[in-house]
């Protein structure tokens, strides 16, 4: 193992346009520096007010991603798990209604007893602390803290100043890098490095000097071109980094190493950029990922599916298990609200999997329930993720238990039949924010279940985010009938996986399972689904 004698923090900023993959480069810089033996974080500080991005709406936010100590998190937090392998916590995303939220309360206890609360110092100095406080008590190499939004923005303030505050006490033990783009105009036939220059000027008006500029285009950056952006940025040629669009987020490690990000930043730093990164296995996913054996088409039933954001961790998890799966999945994502009786067989009919979605609310749920019927009846493997499970459930109840309206009472609270049901404990809980069943549970399988031989293991852990669960009134009628309760947590007796026995490959899941699929450790769930939906074609 390398390590560096101190924390070294790593600040990651986006200038130009937002959406310019700040997160893929931070996680591919990790993955470079973990590849040489260093202990390395991602934190993602968000300049929004919201708490956490758990009560905002898919369209705005894409999906919350859920960490096992219950953080309802941006959804980069996903993608530094899945290249790292490496669990993310609350203190891994901040957001700026957090670091308010925790300035006022010490105002009120006192803790600032005479003093006028103001950005700066108090608001910076919490900032700080949220990014120091990794460092000091994980005791990482380093610290790499992405910046959201883009320099330039009225709420990224606070957080530009807070990082030149701490680039003037940390020195040498930090560095910044810049991400912007440089757009290719295709009337001049040119790439123009214009908005980089003024990226970068926006940046020195807040007395931030870049070190490392990372320029996202569509076409490669000449030689001249590096060097005119270095000339006008004060950086050196070599810290003028291209990142070419590419096919897959997974090929950006190899490409920052083709560049010498990881070398430039540990000359920086002063550390030793001469050992190799040992990127072996991740090459064999790679080789994996672009030299598929087969194709499965797989279907994506939910509510956003013009928003892929919103499914984020399922896609990416599907990725790793077509690879594990030497397959490449098609993902065909199918909006639930179209869903009906009479088009379900064309919507579905090519298909050798159905997954349906996680999700709130009832809109879309006829559809999620016929797809459950359909996939039950036509013996397609089925994967119902959370909001999905309880939809199969609620199939189950009307067309095999025949209970007529048996529903969640999430959907229709006077149903007389409520398969699904609030949990005792949701049941006095009004507010919204972070009150969910979230973050990680233990589930114990039967070890007579085909879940068990998929796991491989009696005693699992996986993360959550509901409010409803399996009503166990219903257990022994279910199981009568072929609907088996496959996992239980073994505190408070929920069923946390059902299955149908007499299917090739029907499992529904109250949790959710995409959040801890990685590159380097494919999900058991999703790597079986695959598997059996390659089965079903070769059938
Ligand atoms: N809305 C459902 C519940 O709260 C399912 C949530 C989900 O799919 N994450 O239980």
């Amino acid at each position: 193992m390398e390590s560096a004698s101190k924390t070294k923090y790593i600040f990651v900023t986006g200038g130009v346009t937002s959406s310019l993959g700040k997160g893929i480069i931070s996680a591919s810089l990790a993955k470079l520096l973990q590849a040489r033996g260093y202990s390395v974080t991602i934190q993602k500080l968000d300049p929004y007010i919201n708490i956490d991005p758990g009560t905002l709406n898919p369209y705005e936010h894409g999906e919350c991603y859920v960490t096992d100590d219950g953080a309802e998190t941006d959804l980069d937090l996903g993608h530094y798990e899945r290249f790292l392998n490496t669990t993310t916590s609350q203190a891994n995303n901040v957001t700026t209604g957090r670091i308010y939220q925790s300035v006022i309360n010490k105002e009120r206890k006192g803790e600032y007893l005479g003093e006028t609360v103001q950005v700066v110092p108090h608001i910076t100095d919490e900032i700080k602390h949220c990014i120091k406080i990794l460092g000091e008590t994980k005791n990482y190499d380093f610290v790499i803290t992405e910046i959201g939004g883009t320099v330039g923005d009225i709420e990224s303030l606070p957080y530009i100043e807070a990082i030149r505050q701490l680039k003037y006490e940390l020195g040498k033990d930090s560095l910044v890098i810049h991400l912007t783009l440089v757009p290719y105009l295709s009337a001049a036939k040119e790439l123009k490095t214009k908005p980089t220059q003024h990226s970068v000027k926006t940046m020195l008006e807040h007395g931030v000097q870049p070190d490392v500029l990372v320029c996202r285009t569509e076409k490669n950056l000449n030689q001249s071109l590096k060097d005119k952006i270095a000339l006008f940025c004060n950086v050196d040629t070599s810290s003028v980094i291209e990142s070419i669009d590419t096919s897959s987020i997974y090929k950006v490690p190899l490409l920052m190493k083709d560049e010498e990000l990881d070398k430039v930043v540990l000359k920086k730093l002063n550390l030793d950029p001469h050992k190799k990164p040992d990127l072996s296995n991740w090459k064999i996913f790679l080789h994996r990922l672009e030299n598929p054996k087969s194709i499965v088409h797989i279907g994506l039933v939910g509510k956003y599916v013009e928003l892929v954001d919103a499914y984020k961790s399922i896609i990416e998890s599907l990725i790793h298990s077509g690879t594990n799966n030497e397959c490449e999945v098609k993902l065909k994502l199918i909006h639930s609200e179209q869903i009906n009786e009479k088009n379900i067989k064309g919507k579905l009919k090519d298909l050798s999997g159905i997954i349906v979605a996680p999700g709130f609310g009832d809109r879309g749920i006829d559809g999620k329930i016929l797809t459950a019927e359909y996939a039950r009846k036509n013996k397609i493997p089925f994967f119902g993720i959370c909001l999905g499970m309880q939809c199969a459930v609620v199939e189950f109840a009307r067309n095999v238990l025949k209970l007529k309206d048996a529903h969640s009472t999430e959907m229709n609270k006077n149903t007389s039949h409520p398969v699904i049901d609030i949990m005792e404990e949701q049941k006095k809980v009004s507010v919204k924010g972070g009150t969910m069943r979230l973050g990680a549970y233990q589930c114990d399988i039967d070890p007579k279940s085909k879940t068990f031989s998929i796991y491989n293991q009696k005693h699992i852990s996986e993360r959550h985010r509901h409010r409803y669960e399996f009503n166990n009134n219903y257990l022994d009628d279910f199981e009568k009938m072929g609907m088996k309760a496959s996992g239980i947590n073994p505190d408070a007796h929920l069923v946390e996986i059902v299955e149908i026995v007499d299917h090739p490959w029907f499992v529904g899941v109250q949790f959710h399972p995409e959040y801890k699929s990685t590159v380097a450790n494919p999900h058991p769930l999703f790597n079986s689904f695959v598997k059996a939906s390659l089965n079903f074609i070769n059938k």
